[in-house]
């Protein structure tokens, strides 16, 4: 699965954060019979539609799409030059797809800081350096290997000069992903500054609540995603068991949404990945696909046997449908289509599938 690694400088709150999105239900649902490593934590994305769908067919149950975030050990100055721990850590980040960084924005004098000050844009940059110097160190060592590789294959050219070309920014500090170099040419060089960021600003009340404050992060970071959200608030809110509670105290905090569900959504986005809904008595339910899908790929993700005898799927948007009251009523609007094997998935699609086993 596509995973988001969390990296962060020690006393972030990665922690913290950490054991909030752990904390959920969706992960005996979704994964029955799957061992998750201790490291992982599946988080639901929030989706509305979901159970007006299930209200609509009287599912019994409703599995959201989830998204895995992975805890990685603490980054610290220095972690490029490779020594123990360093080097598994940045091993850990060339397997996420994506990263989330946890900042600190909160101040208490009972929680030390490396630097010894709270300076969330400094922090950023440390990190930023160390990813910059690790990439250097790949990319220095693959152009001499790729000149050679390329002399006997012409059609090799291009990504030598694409790891020239990605040499030459990160020799002047730039994220490749802050590039428009041809990343697909590069891929095989899993650089950590070719993947997406999102940025988790770990606040206390008064730092939420301060627009300013939160547009300079916004500035900093873009056109990366900025979440700012107190993970020390984040973590007591899961351990509520009533959920109506726990809203009133976000709104009273003047919070419409909790962080956790913020970061799920981004996340989701951020990893190219989009869903289409299939609901009946037994369950609603959102299920993962990259954006772009095709129907019988769509299907695939069910079962492969889905994708293989694929005949056609009977598709209505979730706004059709629900507009129309019932399936039966949606079918007589005419709002139920039939679409084959070429069908490009849209968001928001309720889909029964047609195939041969
Ligand atoms: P990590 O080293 O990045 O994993 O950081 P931790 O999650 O262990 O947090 C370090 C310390 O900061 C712990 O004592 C947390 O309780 C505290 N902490 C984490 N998040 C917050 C926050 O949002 N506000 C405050 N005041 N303290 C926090």
């Amino acid at each position: 699965a596509l995973t988001i690694g969390i990296v962060g400088l020690p006393n972030a709150g990665k922690s913290t954060l950490f054991n909030a999105l752990t904390k959920n239900d969706v992960l005996a649902a979704n994964y029955p019979f799957a061992t998750i490593e201790p490291n992982v934590g599946v988080v639901g994305v929030p989706d509305d539609r979901l159970p007006r769908l299930a209200e609509l067919f009287g599912s019994a149950r409703i599995l959201p799409a989830t998204v895995e975030f992975v805890d990685i050990a603490g980054i610290v100055r220095g972690a490029s030059e490779g020594e123990g721990l360093g080097n598994k850590f940045l091993a850990h980040i060339r397997e996420s797809a994506a990263i989330c960084q946890v900042t600190r924005v909160f101040r208490d004098e009972d929680v030390t800081h490396v630097d010894g000050e709270v300076n969330p844009a400094n922090d950023i940059s440390t990190i930023q350096t160390e990813l910059i110097l690790a990439d250097l160190q790949t990319v220095e060592k693959a152009i001499p290997r790729l000149e050679k590789e390329a002399k006997g294959k012409k059609e090799l050219a291009p990504v030598v000069a694409a790891a020239k070309e990605a040499l030459a920014a990160l020799e002047a500090g730039t994220p490749i992903i802050a590039t428009d170099i041809d990343r697909a040419l590069i891929r095989e060089l899993s650089l950590l500054t070719a993947k997406p960021f999102i940025y988790v600003f770990n606040c206390d009340a008064d730092e939420l609540a301060d627009e300013d404050l939160k547009n300079r992060m916004r500035e900093i970071v873009a056109p990366s995603e900025a979440i700012f959200l107190d993970a020390k608030f984040e973590a007591e809110l899961v351990e509520l068991d009533d959920d109506e509670e726990a809203r009133e105290m976000l709104r009273e905090m003047g919070v419409d949404e909790p962080g956790l569900e913020v970061l799920a959504r981004v996340g989701f986005d951020t990893l190219g990945l989009q869903t289409y809904l299939t609901a009946g008595p037994k369950e609603t339910r959102a299920w993962t696909i990259p954006q772009g899908a095709t129907a019988p790929e769509a299907a695939g993700v069910i079962h492969t046997d889905f994708q293989r005898g694929f005949i056609k799927a009977e598709i209505v948007s979730f706004d059709d449908l629900v507009g129309a009251g019932s399936l039966l009523k949606a079918r007589e609007a005419g709002k139920v289509r039939m679409e084959g094997k070429d069908y490009v998935m849209q968001d928001g699609d309720v889909v029964e599938f047609r195939f041969n086993v």
